[in-house]
């Protein structure tokens, strides 16, 4: 009975993706039948390269002691092998010397460029323009490929509406419908549409799941959310990503509800590979199995690999929990050796997918490495996507563009000349000091001279991947020279903001003001001239309220990788017009956090002012954000008109088509993105006051108008009612248009369901 329990549970979970003749099925079916069970476990264990530098060994000894394992069938996958030889090295030992020769799956974090670098996730979400994301995602998964590589942690699809978390960097913001876009668009330029070509990669869904809600925006912290929350604005990039047909999913830090998401049957099992019928594999997070421990959720190492592997988690990344203990586990019946056949059968299919049974070394390609990696045609498209990501926050008076020719600029502050800076956090493969800087990007115009100067040092130390970044707050000898420089110039350019490795993985930080001692030097050259355009270097939302007020220019420029400085310079001196809008709500205070665009409204009325029933506020600030979501100006204005629909009502697949006037009121050309949101008024379950819903990018000459069409059907309608069913609910919905959420135009429609 045991038997057949488990060969019907682990046929059951692949039979609903794959038929039972499917060729990978049966090579995958004929290799597990003649591994042993510790070939079995040894496939779901996942070692890490950098053996002598983070993480403990796994038991006495080193990298020797990691090589005998690989030998012996106890590892399947190794992350953090770098370079062509490392890999052909680890690879040669799983398959020529170890029993039944199982290729190793070589994973590693390409988050946004292998070493040719994108601009941070953040900013590429920023462009709104999936194409660019994807190739992106393809540039990466070619140079990644060549390298050895075929596997990537990528892309990250946790929602956040917390800027104190630093892993906002890696993210694509706050909102459900853009991040479910751009989740399908990454996934789809790693794997591409053949996942055996030596050109792409497989790509992992991350962190499964909650973890952009970490309490108070601490890395690592509780995430306790309600199902709402968890349903309607956590889980659908996931879902996009498994529909885009993301190969792996990977777990998270986090508890969730009181439950790690490692241990968390109802995320992998029942949602995950039930009721989405994912066939691929969940990798843990890095350690997470063996911190369900310190969770309080596991007694200890055998404890916690048997919640893991019951609650779905298929691979333990740097545990050894797998590898030490569910053997023994299945020798003594606390796990069927079906729940392990199932977890087996999933890796296996990815590696016989990726074709690494027919050639283990065709990701390991030095020729193709020299001609792909760093190419011309990658650093374009980096440049492309670099330009594309830029946001103009601000622009009085039209200080920008600056005119090429003829001007005495002063470029100020401590990223103008970083070369590291741009390339962001979790570029791993690259190289510091590679990204081309502010200054060597204004370098390349040589109509102006420029006069640079640092005014104050941003941080103390070298600052690392590993390393906590130190923020330098007493040195002040530069701030008097800056000062100097900026006098009587035509104009400043500061470059501020957070140095590399402020935001990412454990960078928290409860104040979201320019760090250290930039403000001073700011406010200090402010005070000589005041045609300062500010560009701001950063890798999540700045609390830059004194800036706005009182800064005539203000562009978002992100961390923008490699070619950084080259895009920054073409959109000041106007060789692109910015067209970037906001994936992610700009705050006046970190006290306004989380703050976000689709909040739901209060039932309190405001007793000063009676008409106004949404009330809930603080007595010293306002609710309203410095910069809302899906803001971002040109060097043109548009203005939007003339909203009409199709019909007053519409039922059931029924289609409501939505057009408006979109004009190009300025005198250049531009780039305007739409934004449509609907807001369903009464429902099973409170819906947002707005949701984006579609959005259109329009290329428009001075003075032209277009008709921009876009349709509204039940789908759109949709979400996760009471019942967690996704449905559209009979009633009235509004209909907003604008060039961000706090959009001009609206009008609303009846919607009748008569399924349901
Ligand atoms: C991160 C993951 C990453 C993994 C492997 C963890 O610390 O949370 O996102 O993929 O390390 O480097």
């Amino acid at each position: 009975l045991f038997i057949l329990t488990a060969v019907f549970f682990s046929c059951k979970k692949e039979a609903t993706v794959t038929s039972i003749n499917d060729p990978i099925t049966t090579k995958v079916d004929s290799l597990l039948a003649i591994m042993t069970l510790e070939e079995k476990v040894g496939q779901m264990n996942q070692y890490n390269g950098f053996w002598n530098v983070t993480g403990p060994a796994p038991k006495e000894g080193d990298a020797a002691a990691r090589y005998d394992d690989l030998r012996n069938g106890r590892v399947g996958s190794m992350l953090n092998v770098t370079g062509v030889e490392e890999v052909r090295k680890v690879q040669k030992i799983a398959v020529e010397e170890s029993r039944l020769g199982i290729p190793l799956i070589i994973g590693f974090d390409v988050i946004h460029g292998y070493k040719t670098i994108s601009p941070i996730p953040l900013a590429e979400a920023a462009s709104w323009n999936m194409e660019l994301i994807r190739r992106s995602a393809e540039v990466a998964a070619r140079e990644a490929a060549a390298s050895g590589i075929n596997w990537t942690f990528a892309p990250m699809v946790d929602i956040s509406r917390d800027a104190r978390w630093g892993r906002v960097m890696e993210g694509a913001g706050e909102d459900p419908y853009l991040g479910s876009l751009i989740a399908a668009a990454r996934v789809t330029g790693f794997q591409g549409d053949d996942l055996s070509s030596p050109l792409t990669i497989a790509a992992c869904a991350k962190h499964f799941a909650g973890y952009g809600f970490s309490e108070a925006g601490r890395d690592y912290n509780t995430v306790d959310v309600g199902t709402s929350t968890l349903y309607n604005t956590i889980l659908p990039p996931f879902k996009a990503a498994k529909e885009a047909g993301v190969r792996t999913f990977m777990n998270s830090f986090n508890i969730l509800n009181g439950i790690p998401a490692t241990g968390n049957a109802l995320l992998q099992r029942d949602i995950l590979k039930g009721d989405w019928d994912f066939s691929g594999f969940v990798v843990s997070d890095w350690g997470t199995i063996d911190e369900m421990i310190s969770h309080g959720y596991a007694k200890d190492g055998k404890d916690a690999a048997l919640k893991a592997i019951k609650a779905g988690s298929d691979m333990d990344m740097e545990s050894y929990h797998y590898l030490n203990h569910l053997k023994e586990l299945v020798e003594n019946g606390a796990v069927k050796e079906g729940l392990i056949d199932d977890a087996v059968r999933r890796i296996l299919r990815l590696k016989f997918e990726l074709g690494l049974f027919d050639d283990p070394y065709k990701y390991c390609d030095p020729e193709r490495e020299q001609e792909i990696v760093g190419s011309d045609e990658h650093h374009a498209a980096v440049l492309e996507m670099a330009k594309n990501s830029i946001v103009l926050l601000k622009n009085e008076n039209d200080l920008l563009p600056l005119k090429k020719e003829g001007l005495n600029i002063a470029l100020i502050g401590p990223l103008a000349d970083d070369k590291t800076s741009p390339l962001g956090n979790w570029r791993i493969a690259a190289d510091d000091s590679t990204a081309v800087s502010v200054l060597e990007g204004l370098n390349a115009y040589d109509g102006n001279r420029i006069t640079h100067r640092q005014g104050v040092k941003l941080i103390e130390g070298t600052p690392s991947f590993t390393r906590e970044t130190l923020i330098n707050t007493t040195d002040r000898s530069g701030i008097s020279q800056a000062v100097a420089a900026a006098r009587g110039k035509d104009a400043v350019i500061m470059v501020l903001g957070e140095h590399g490795f402020l935001s990412g993985e454990a960078r928290s930080r409860a104040s979201l003001d320019l760090p250290g001692l930039q403000q001073e030097l700011l406010e200090a050259v402010y005070k000589v001239n005041k045609n300062v355009i500010l560009v701001l270097m950063n890798g999540r939302p700045l609390t830059i309220n004194w800036a706005d007020k009182n800064i005539p220019a203000i562009v978002e420029a992100w961390q923008l990788g490699s070619e950084s400085g080259h895009a920054i310079a073409q959109v000041l001196y106007g060789d692109h017009t910015p067209s970037g809008k906001l994936p992610m709500t700009f705050p006046k205070d970190v006290g306004q956090l989380p703050l976000y665009y689709n909040y739901m409204n209060t039932g309190r009325p405001n007793t000063n002012n009676p008409g106004e029933v949404f009330w809930s506020h603080y007595i010293d600030m306002e609710n309203t954000p410095l910069y809302p979501f899906g803001h971002g100006l040109s060097y043109t204005s548009f203005k939007y008109d003339k909203l009409k629909i199709s019909k007053d009502s519409i039922q059931d697949e029924e289609v409501l088509e939505v057009s408006f006037e979109l004009t190009n009121t300025g005198e250049r050309t531009g780039t305007e993105t739409a934004q449509l949101y609907i807001r369903d008024h009464v429902a099973s379950r409170t819906r947002p006051v707005k949701e984006l819903k579609k959005f259109m990018q329009v290329i428009l000459k001075p003075g032209e108008t277009q008709t921009i069409i876009m349709t509204i059907s039940e789908e759109d309608l949709a979400f996760y009612t009471d019942h967690n069913r996704w449905q559209a609910e009979t009633g009235n919905f509004s209909i907003f248009i604008g060039g961000s959420s706090e959009t001009s135009l609206d009008t609303s429609f009846y919607y009748k369901n008569n399924i349901f």
